[in-house]
């Protein structure tokens, strides 16, 4: 699997650019740079590791140079990969790229495979798995949230928490270990009830962080948000304000949008997914019936619920189903229209409400969108930012659970009065979970699953 050869592939993504790099990794890096490396001015003597070299990428067959160049060599272990890499940084046409790569494979290297430098910094220790996946998710993050909590993750702090909850698991074992040493002993060795309530401390702290997979998960994905309320209050409007596009054909007949349309917005780097729903009533059209089933499932799967009311009529019954239907959910409350005459009763509004905000806007005139926006931000935020990190890689979640599964299971062998050997076994089943979690146990089928979701050049 892991083979000590020479890897090359380009690292830039394929197109124009101001430039591009070629990245080298493997016992012959070196070498390869200097048969096509021609350093200005010319200097003999070795390349010092870690610094840039100007120069050309000369073909050694035909004396020809195919481009000018600056030229990084890095050698193990103090390197991306842990090996010697080397890195050319030329112009950055995808003809040139590619030559300068042919070049280096017509010297020996081998085009590497998708994520192999990453699979590489893992097998050679630079970086635990945790961390490698977290690369990839940091390459693919396309909010500033989901940035930063990849970027978490490239840091290690998974890792940090799993490498402590390790040592303490060990702890528990050496004590657990103790008492099968001195098996001829009459009396009982184990603490029991003081295992027990350590394990269980530590079963709380691994499903704290199971929990946050959810919230990891709308990171990565968006926090889906439903717009709702009767017909012609403007959902479909206040929809597009939130776009900044006329995405949704609007109309003054009540029930245009007959089914759910979604888009995706950024709230300051918090994705959000938005639902426009057909207004959920009860209705006689055949098609708008469809429409309405639709919403009320967009409704139920929604993580918080934005009620649209018509500020220049007075509230309807309709109105009221929808303010108590988001009693039990995260919800804002749009008044839209203020821009017209206002009929809306605020007292009364006030009582129907309960602890929903409420924001007056005009979606027909932008005014109040942006507050608007930051309060929806801030709701969905609000009761998760005390978060230490969070989980967003199922793989984790699912070890995790695992783990936390076979320390129950200790729990009950130590209340049980089973023998030390097995409470032993079980322990040793949760630590082997947390270790699949960093990488520091796994097969090749699952490192093959992970790194080849990579880019090449990764
Ligand atoms: P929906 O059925 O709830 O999706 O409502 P629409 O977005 O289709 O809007 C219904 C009608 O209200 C349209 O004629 C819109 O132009 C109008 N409308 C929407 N927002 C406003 C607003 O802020 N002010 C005014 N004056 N009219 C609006």
């Amino acid at each position: 699997m892991y083979t000590e050869d020479t890897i090359a592939a380009i690292a830039t993504p394929a197109g124009e650019g101001g430039i591009g790099v070629v990245r080298i990794s493997g016992p012959d890096a070196e070498r390869i740079a200097a048969a096509l490396f021609v350093r200005a001015p010319a200097e003999n003597g070795r390349l010092e590791s870690h610094m840039l070299y100007y120069g050309t990428i000369r073909d050694p067959k035909t004396d020809k140079n195919l481009d000018q160049v600056l030229l990084t060599i890095m050698r193990k272990p103090r390197s991306y990969t842990g090996e010697d890499v080397v890195e050319v940084h030329c112009h950055g046409g995808v003809f040139v790229v590619r030559r300068i790569l042919g070049l280096i494979l017509s010297e020996g290297a081998r085009h590497a495979e998708p994520g192999e430098f990453t699979k590489r910094a893992f097998l050679n220790g630079r970086v635990d798995l945790t961390q490698a996946e977290a690369v990839l998710d940091l390459i693919e993050a396309r909010t500033e949230k989901g940035a930063d909590v990849a970027l978490a993750q490239v840091k290690g702090e998974l890792s940090n928490w799993v490498g402590d909850l390790r040592e303490e698991l060990i702890d528990i074992f050496a004590q657990v270990e103790a008492a099968i040493d001195f098996p001829e002993e009459e009396i009982e060795l184990l603490d029991r009830p003081g295992l027990i309530s350590k394990i269980n401390g530590l079963r709380t702290k691994i499903r704290t962080i199971t929990d946050t997979y959810e919230w990891g998960r709308l990171i990565r994905e968006g926090v889906r948000v439903c717009i709702c309320g009767r017909p012609n209050v403007g959902k479909s409007s206040l929809f597009n304000a939130l776009l900044g596009a006329e995405r949704v054909i609007v109309t003054p007949t009540p029930g245009t949008t007959r089914d759910v349309i979604e888009e995706s917005i950024n709230l300051d780097g918090l994705p959000v997914v938005l639902w426009d729903t057909a207004g959920i009533r009860e209705t006689a059209d055949q098609v708008e019936r469809i429409g309405v089933n639709l919403s009320l499932q967009h409704f139920e799967k929604s993580e918080a619920i934005l009620v649209v009311l018509d500020g220049s009529v007075a509230l309807t019954d309709d109105d009221r189903v929808f303010l108590s239907s988001v009693e039990d959910k995260k919800g804002l409350i749009a008044i839209n229209k203020i821009d017209l005459e206002q009929a809306v009763d605020l007292t009364q509004l006030r009582q129907l409400a309960g602890d929903k905000k409420f924001i007056m806007v005009s979606a027909k005139h932008g005014q109040g969108v942006q507050e608007l926006k930051s309060s929806l931000r801030e709701l969905i935020l609000n009761a998760d930012s005390e978060l230490v990190f969070v989980l967003t890689n199922l793989r984790h979640k699912i070890a995790l659970q695992r783990g936390e599964q076979a320390l129950g299971e200790t729990v009950f062998a130590l209340s049980e009065m089973r023998p030390p050997e097995l409470v032993a076994v079980t322990l040793q089943q949760a630590r082997e979970r947390l270790e699949e979690v960093v990488g520091l146990i796994h097969s090749d089928d699952i490192l093959e699953l992970i790194f080849s979701k990579f880019c090449i050049g990764k």
